[in-house]
């Protein structure tokens, strides 16, 4: 094939349109489809920007139709022809271009395919294995196309806003020493100082925070990052987060001006207005109201807390769950009305599988409530719950009780009620901001503090005295930024002071050795002038997917590992040669 004669185009496959008629064009592309109807050969060629129909005619070229003769599936072509208005009775107002056809005069193979091995056509299901095994060709596809294209348009939008906001995009390195992220560490083998080994980063943390110190007070990066975890639906072994950081402010700077990000965000990607400043809400709040740090609430269905109704209650089982400093806790659902018995038992064996003990739902039926335990409940009691939950006739009331934490349990539920029976919510799209995170957490396996988001979060100023006496009281000036019930970025304004930053380190009961091994360069940093500063990684992945409407990361990724972490294309990760073993001194087993 080499050395064949090919034209170069004059216009992409999916631009021309009824103005075009005319106009001599040149196209290159692939071929979607052929059809033969009875001499006149007509084909859907495919480039990036989408499909058109050219037409060989043997009367207008019999070598050109003799080409189409030879064309299958997913030829590389090149033809030269006119644009033509297609017959009113083939116009295809599905197709961008469906008004047109382009009437060949010249055409020219530049390269034969193989059979595919599944067939390139959007919409069409084909088993992940195979469409991983053989992406470039699934690329092909429209539907897989959409959500790069889509995750681009993110990326460049995100830069040139960060750009007008005078932040510098800076690389870190990759080849580097593990970060404090908590997860497992990728690691690579050093040939240089046998023996040794590289992390790959798991996020550019300290070396952003080291830019700040080196006075670049604004940076950012659309950057990698590896954590060797367990994947499910919205983890990948590797991922990109944007990245950034900003020196001298406090948390309202910095969410004032990721909120600015996503309206300008929104608007060129989505053509969607967003009004900010987006709603905040604190950690502890939506807890109690949602039994989630990542609450979607463009569904009411908020949780209360029901226990004061019940404190001097016949009803045994809630007295004696109240009795051990237990709570009753429920929520109204949205949407179902006068429930049949197979949706309410359908609601307990959702509550028994996330967990709970038992569910207990309720029907308002006038002054009454239809329920499992009716009979245990006081008059007094059923027109409390009826007004506190503002039941109207119908509706049904869901309440879990117990001493241990009911959060998961509600909070699955809300989301099967969600899903199952509430409407389309009148949103599409709800940012927020959760804000004031525990400083820590209490690992009951290890017992010890652990930090909620990374050792060097700053504690809230007005919680600081409780540092040493109540850690766990302690909440941090840290801020998660939530998209319809999914968490897309997390940051924190960070520890400048290494008096501080070793107190926190103590709490976390790692020795001066382990910290200086991990951390070192870091704290000796701090001792040279660091300006107050935080940041926030937004998962660029995840948000694309949201973007797209996808249910998977995968879908905006264009080289995807399987759920095991395996790359079916490339075949990695592989085995390497003893050469290569012998080489970095690692003995193979
Ligand atoms: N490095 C943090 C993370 O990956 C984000 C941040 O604190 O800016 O979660």
């Amino acid at each position: 094939m080499i050395g064949r004669e090919w034209k170069k185009r004059t216009h992409h496959c999916g631009s021309l349109r009824i103005e075009d008629v005319g106009r001599d064009v040149v196209l290159n592309g692939w071929v979607q489809k052929r059809r033969d109807h009875g001499g006149v050969i007509f084909i859907d060629l495919r480039d990036v920007s989408g499909l058109v129909q050219v037409v060989f005619n043997p009367e207008i070229s019999a070598a050109a139709h003799e080409v189409a003769g030879e064309l299958r599936g997913e030829y590389v072509i090149s033809c030269r022809g006119t644009v033509g208005a297609r017959p009113a009775d083939s116009v295809n107002p599905r197709l961008a271009t469906g008004e047109v056809e382009v009437r060949v005069e010249e055409a020219d193979v530049i390269s034969a395919s193989l059979t595919p091995p599944f067939e390139i056509q959007e919409g069409s299901d084909v088993d992940e294995a195979l469409r991983f095994r053989y992406r470039f060709l699934d690329m092909r596809r429209r539907d897989q196309l959409e959500p790069l294209i889509l995750r681009s348009r993110v990326a460049v939008t995100v830069r040139n806003f960060l750009d007008s906001r005078g932040f510098l995009e800076i690389e870190t390195p990759m080849l580097t020493k593990s970060t404090p992220e908590g997860a497992r560490d990728f690691v690579v083998p050093s040939r240089l100082q046998p023996g040794k080994f590289y992390a790959l980063p798991q996020s550019p943390q300290l070396f952003k925070q080291l830019l700040m110190i080196a006075g670049i007070d604004r940076y950012y990066q659309i950057a990698r990052c590896f954590r060797d975890e367990d994947m499910r639906a919205d983890r990948q072994l590797e991922f990109t987060q944007i990245d950034l950081e900003m020196s001298f402010i406090e948390p309202e700077d910095l969410i004032a001006i990721m909120d600015a990000m996503f309206v300008d965000l929104f608007r060129r990607v989505m053509s969607v207005e967003l009004s900010d400043p987006f709603p905040q809400i604190s950690w502890q709040e939506a807890m109690e109201a949602y039994g989630t740090d990542r609450p979607d609430p463009r569904w009411g269905m908020e949780i209360d807390d029901f226990s004061s109704i019940f404190s001097a209650t016949d009803f045994k089982l809630f007295r004696s769950i109240l009795e051990e400093k237990g709570r009753v806790r429920g929520f109204k659902v949205d949407g179902l009305i006068a429930p049949a018995r197979r949706e309410l038992d359908s609601l307990v064996s959702e509550a028994q599988r996330l967990g709970a003990g038992g569910l207990v739902w309720m029907v308002r039926e006038g002054d009454s409530l239809r329920s499992p335990v009716a009979k245990f409940l006081s008059q007094g009691e059923t027109d409390a719950l009826i007004e506190k939950a503002a039941m109207v006739e119908g509706e049904v009331f869901l309440l879990a009780a117990g001493p241990g934490d009911l959060n998961p349990v509600l909070a699955g539920l809300r989301q099967y009620c969600i899903k199952n029976f509430a409407p389309q919510p009148a949103e599409a799209w709800a940012l927020l901001w959760v804000i004031d995170f525990p400083l820590f957490d209490w690992d009951e396996n290890e017992k010890r503090y652990k930090s909620n988001h990374h050792p060097f979060t700053s504690p809230s100023r007005r919680t600081l005295e409780l540092l040493d006496d109540d850690p766990l009281q302690v909440t941090s000036d840290s801020y998660d930024m939530v998209l319809n019930g999914v968490e897309i970025g997390g940051g924190s304004i960070r520890i400048h002071d290494p008096e501080l930053q070793d107190r926190i380190f103590k709490i976390l009961g790692l020795g001066e050795q382990e910290v200086e091994e991990k951390f070192g360069f870091l704290i000796e940093a701090f001792r040279y002038g660091a300006p107050p500063h935080g940041g926030i990684a937004y998962g660029l992945d995840r948000l694309a997917m949201l973007m797209a409407g996808k249910d998977s990361i995968r879908d905006v990724i264009a080289f995807p590992k399987t759920q095991s972490g395996l790359d079916l294309m490339t075949a990695a990760p592989d085995i390497i040669s003893q050469a290569q073993l012998k080489e970095l001194r690692i003995r193979s087993t």
